[in-house]
């Protein structure tokens, strides 16, 4: 008997966000071959992005737009769901692990009863078993976990899934009502965005980061011209962030974001294990560090030993000429 999954799609700065793309691909990898995929997505003005998710779907997408949907609310969007979720009842509901993710999957379990995976990195197959990939003890071991029975809500981590590809061929899209609840606790007016970057850093597929080694705001400005240059965006330590050297909303680790780029350029970090726990699963990691002893080059794949005011405007200066 078919089954249905749908992912809980995303729209940030008015983009699709690409972990909703990639959220598709881990929801055909966990339903069965004739199960149905397909997605809801909510927010305000969704026209493009509608017809663009439709070209990665082989299901419907529903679409809730109202403008009080623009900015995530876990009340509002909540509400807004059920009454599409419902008659559609999904096997399994499968959401990015985002800050509106990780919000609203436990809710969504609780009202289903359905078993929750959180921030899970990898989908694999054996026959009719399904095992799923999470990180343990801030990305020290993994666990492979398998649903029993019932309904499924998963999670996935950004950048470990490839994004489900545009079929250029555009499908079925099913507009919904949304009525506003008069009982609602909260409001959200405005939302204000503290990283200036135009690359979302748990997206990026390049991330620059610095530590404590650039010692002020002004020793970010040459990791953000090479973030520039390679279309990354900027990450920090937590030390860089302790030293008020930039906004918390660019710390990595244990306590900040965990990122999964292709490349992380580590400068002046000094590799503490609560930092490695946001950033070791990167594909490619390089350290840049004058001290040959630090942690970081335990687990960097190319180490630079040097001085990171004079490295990184030379590695700049390089990729500019060779991108250009
Ligand atoms: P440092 O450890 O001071 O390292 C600075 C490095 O810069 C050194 O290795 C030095 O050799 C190098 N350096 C200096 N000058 C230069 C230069 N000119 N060129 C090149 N290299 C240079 N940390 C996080 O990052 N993220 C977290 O989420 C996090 N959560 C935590 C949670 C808890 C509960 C605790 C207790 C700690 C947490 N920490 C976290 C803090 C963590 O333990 C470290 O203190 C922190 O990561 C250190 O930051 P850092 O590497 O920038 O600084």
């Amino acid at each position: 008997m078919s089954s249905s999954y749908v992912v809980i799609a995303e729209v940030r700065a008015g983009q699709l966000r690409q972990v909703s793309l990639e959220a598709l691909e881990a929801a055909r990898l966990s339903a069965n071959e004739d199960d149905t995929i397909s997605a809801l997505l909510l927010g305000h003005n969704l026209a493009e992005q509608a017809k663009q998710l439709s070209r990665c779907v082989q299901g419907q997408v529903h679409v809730i737009d109202h403008p009080e949907l623009e900015h995530y609310s876990a009340e509002r969007y909540y509400a807004a769901i059920l009454p599409v979720l419902e008659p559609l009842e999904p096997i399994g509901i499968v959401l990015g692990h985002t800050a509106m993710g990780r919000d609203l999957a436990p809710m969504l379990a609780a009202h289903f009863q359905a078993g929750q995976l959180s921030d899970v990195t990898a989908i694999h197959r054996t026959g009719s078993e399904v095992q799923y990939a999470r990180p343990l003890y801030a990305g020290k071991a993994f666990e492979q976990k398998r649903f029993k029975e019932g309904r499924k809500v998963i999670t996935i981590r950004p950048n470990n899934f490839s994004p489900a590809v545009d079929s250029g061929c555009p499908g079925e899209i099913v507009p919904h009502e949304y009525s506003s609840s008069p009982s609602l606790r909260s409001i959200i007016k405005d939302v204000i965005s503290k990283t200036a970057g135009q690359v979302d850093l748990t997206e990026a597929q390049i991330v620059v980061s610095g530590g404590r080694g650039v010692k002020s705001a002004e020793g970010f400005q040459p990791l953000q011209q090479l973030a520039e240059v390679l279309g990354g965006a900027v990450g920090a330590s937590r030390g860089a962030c302790d030293a008020g050297y930039c906004d918390y909303a660019l710390q990595i680790g244990q306590t900040g974001k965990v990122v999964t780029p292709q490349i992380y350029i580590a400068c002046g970090i000094s590799g503490a294990i609560q930092h490695l726990a946001g950033m070791s699963q990167s594909r490619v990691i390089i350290a840049i560090n004058k001290d040959p002893e630090a942690p970081i080059f335990k687990i960097a794949d190319y180490g630079i030993v040097g001085d990171l005011f004079e490295v990184v405007p030379l590695l700049t200066e390089e990729f500019r000429k060779a991108l250009a």
